[in-house]
C-alpha cells in the first residue's frame, strides 16, 4: 500500500458508542467525511460490528461538506481538532459553529 502524508484536523472525542468505528469514545476510522449543506453530521457512522484491528489510530477529518461551519473552508475542516456526539438521535460534528 502507497502512504501518504497529510496535515488534518483530528477527532478528539467522540460519544457515539455504537458506531463500529469507536472504541472507547474514540474514533479509530482513518479519516471521517462530515455533513451535508445544512447539517453536520458523521458520514463515516455506521452501527455494527466492532472495526478494532486500528484501535490505535487516530481519527482525521478528511472532507466537510457543510460549508455553512466557520471553520470550513473549501469543503475542508480548518478547526485544530473536532468532537462527535449524538444531539438528538443524529450524530453530529459537536465542533461546528454557525459563520
Ligand atoms: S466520529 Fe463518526 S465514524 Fe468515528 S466513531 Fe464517531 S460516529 Fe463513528
Ligand atoms: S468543525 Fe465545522 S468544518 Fe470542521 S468538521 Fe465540524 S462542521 Fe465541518
Amino acid at each position: 500500500m502507497k502512504k501518504i502524508c497529510l496535515e488534518m484536523p483530528v477527532v478528539t472525542k467522540c460519544t457515539a458508542n455504537e458506531c463500529s468505528y469507536n472504541v472507547n469514545s474514540d474514533c479509530h476510522a482513518r479519516a471521517i467525511t462530515i455533513g451535508d449543506s445544512l447539517k453536520p453530521g458523521c458520514d463515516t457512522f455506521i452501527e455494527g460490528s466492532r472495526h478494532i484491528s486500528q484501535s490505535q489510530q487516530t481519527a482525521g477529518i478528511g472532507a466537510c461538506k457543510t460549508a455553512i461551519c466557520k471553520f470550513n473552508e473549501d469543503l475542508e475542516c480548518m478547526a485544530e481538532s473536532i468532537q462527535v456526539g449524538k444531539l438528538r438521535n443524529e450524530v453530529n460534528c459537536m465542533t461546528f459553529a454557525l459563520r
